[in-house]
């Protein structure tokens, strides 16, 4: 029997005692689809913010930060598919949904879009986080991204210094000062004079990701953009 053969078996064998699922619909998959169904796919609910300047995911950092460019990869509702994908990714230790998400938005990205970065970089968890958790959600989507790119990226540049307390009690000051100090640059040398694309997995009202890029804006000479898989639907 040829080898190949044998591996075939042994292939058909497994998928008979563990099917593998789609992370989207949680069908059973054909042999040749990837972790996600071909249907799941195709029905991504892109944004396509990349391809339009003034989008609501840079407008969500306007009169706050200075931006090169930001944008999002895919909408998020409720129950829906891009939110089971994430859920996977951040609860469930599926990092191949990160990298899988990362290389396919990298994919779907103008070239234009990203020419002129230099580094990527995640948003960084708190150590007691990481540690509870194992890694960092971001990690994967960011290698994949800079993979695909043909981009370099440091995973442990800037890192968080303190836990992300609950801010709604806070007022307004207070909540200014508490994001103003999460997070702190480590590793300078890497970032400074660069052009600096941090991701994270999902932005909603922007103010983890502001305070990110703000320690990073404070090195000389750097710029940074922002791109994170999901975004809230536009209802
Ligand atoms: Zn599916």
């Amino acid at each position: 029997m040829r080898q190949s053969l044998i591996f075939k078996y042994l292939r058909d064998f497994s998928h008979l005692a563990f099917p593998f699922n789609c992370f989207g619909c949680n069908t059973a998959l054909e042999e040749d689809e990837l972790p996600i169904c071909k249907e799941c796919f195709e029905h991504f609910p892109r944004t396509y913010y990349w391809r339009h300047e003034e989008n609501t995911v840079e407008k969500l950092f306007w009169g706050k930060i200075k931006l090169v460019r930001a944008c999002s990869y895919l909408f998020f509702t409720k129950g829906g598919i891009v939110q089971q994908l994430m859920h996977q990714l951040k609860y469930n230790s599926k990092v191949e949904v990160g990298h899988l998400l990362g290389k396919y938005f990298a994919q779907d990205l103008d070239e234009h879009w990203y020419k002129d970065i230099d580094v990527v970089v995640p948003v960084p968890l708190h150590k007691d986080k990481l540690k509870s958790r194992g890694y960092n959600q971001c990690d994967s989507i960011v290698s994949a991204m800079a993979q695909e790119m043909q981009k370099s990226y440091q995973l442990t540049a800037v890192e968080r210094i303190r836990a992300n307390d609950s801010q709604t009690r806070k007022g307004r000051y207070e909540r200014w000062i508490n994001v103003n100090e999460l997070f702190s640059v480590c590793q300078p040398q890497f970032l400074i004079g660069k052009h600096v694309l941090l991701i994270d997995d999902v932005v909603t009202t922007g103010s983890t990701l502001e305070a990110c890029a703000s320690a990073i804006l404070t090195l000389p000479g750097t710029s940074v953009s922002i791109a994170t898989i999901a975004c809230p639907s536009p209802v």
